[in-house]
């Protein structure tokens, strides 16, 4: 869905992003993450089209940003992290005034204002005007208006910043609504518990470099050829890590006479027959979980794999498990 290829991007007398090399799969949710400053906003701007960087390209659904800008616009729904609202005009107004802009030709609006209202839970409030409305119902009113026209990629910068934690889950659910309805989407936030929720991949960023691009382990498919699984007993016993190591199909990353990490090599069958196996054996376990890496987690390993690499390589990194990025 999205293409780019060595993106350099300057503010005067800044380099905001660096040779940004990147390939987006339709039908993905990419939660954009990084600290202050790293170049989310930037990238994002530039994805939609709104800043020209100095060298590189970028395509949308195999139109180019820069030469085809109204074409890409028609198919891309973007919400800036500051954005305003007419305050003074009813939510249909504000639907219909997005519809417009977007160039829905007239007999299209009337429908393409229910549907959104109705994806937004916002149908009963399409005759009030937005000075009435509370922050959560402003931003969906913002995020309706972003996508009014159905387009193919929505991008979304700090969408819940400032919600409270029932909007944010609503508007969790939205984005697996959308992403359900073959939206792609790309959506920056700071808090990652949150993204976690509803993305497919992750994008880290830092000080404008791609530090990863992958796809997130969302864990046991029955199909899943290797897990991480943490098994701890109800009362210690020191054969715990003997009976481990004598199963071939475990990797022992730690263990005490209490608990241990492991990395399992089966599917759930193989799985359930090895917990058999260990009761079987006299260990009481009281807990066998998967250690699913929370997005949390796989971030903060990306950014110390890149600060080992700065300063073993000297400045010079190589984004770990990349997909197709550089
Ligand atoms: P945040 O999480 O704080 O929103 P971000 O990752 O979105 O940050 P950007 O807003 O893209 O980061 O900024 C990237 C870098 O470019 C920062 O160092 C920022 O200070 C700088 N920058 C952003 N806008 C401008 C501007 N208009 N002029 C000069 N520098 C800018």
């Amino acid at each position: 869905m999205i293409k780019i290829s060595g993106l350099t991007f300057d503010y005067p007398g800044h380099r905001a992003l660096h040779q940004v090399s990147l390939h987006v799969e339709a039908g993905s949710v990419t939660a954009l993450v990084g600290s202050n400053g790293a170049g989310k906003t930037t990238l994002m701007r530039c994805i939609a089209g709104l800043e020209t960087p100095l060298s590189g390209s970028i395509s949308v659904a195999g139109l180019d940003v820069l030469e085809q800008p109204r074409e890409v616009h028609r198919i891309m729904g973007y919400l800036s992290d500051f954005y305003g609202l007419y305050q003074e005009l009813t939510v249909a107004r504000c639907f219909e005034y997005a519809a417009a802009a977007q160039g829905l030709p007239a007999p299209a609006m009337p429908q393409a204002i229910q549907t959104t209202a109705r994806q937004l839970g916002l149908t009963e409030r399409l005759q009030q005007t937005c000075d009435k409305l509370s922050r959560g119902l402003r931003q969906r009113v913002a995020i309706g208006q972003a996508i009014i026209h159905a387009p193919k990629l929505l991008l979304l910068d700090e969408p819940a910043s400032g919600l409270d934690p029932e909007a944010r889950a609503s508007l969790a659910g939205l984005f697996r609504q959308l992403q359900a309805q073959g939206m792609t989407l790309l959506v920056s936030s700071h808090i990652l518990a949150e993204l976690d929720e509803y993305s497919s991949h992750m994008l880290a960023l830092r000080d404008g470099k791609v530090l990863e691009y992958r796809a997130l382990d969302h864990g046991s498919t029955a199909l899943a050829p290797r897990k991480s699984l943490r098994i701890t007993l109800a009362q210690a016993n020191p054969g715990l890590q003997a009976q481990l190591a004598a199963e071939p199909a475990l990797q022992i990353s730690a263990s005490d006479e209490r608990s241990a990490d492991v990395v399992f090599s089966g599917d759930e069958h193989a799985q359930a027959a090895l917990l058999a196996r260990l009761i079987g054996g006299g260990l009481a376990i009281s807990s066998f979980t998967d250690q699913k890496e929370n997005l949390q987690q796989s971030y903060l390993r990306s950014v110390a794999s890149y600060e080992n690499g700065q300063s073993g390589q000297n400045g010079q990194h190589t984004p770990s498990n990349g997909r197709s990025a550089s």
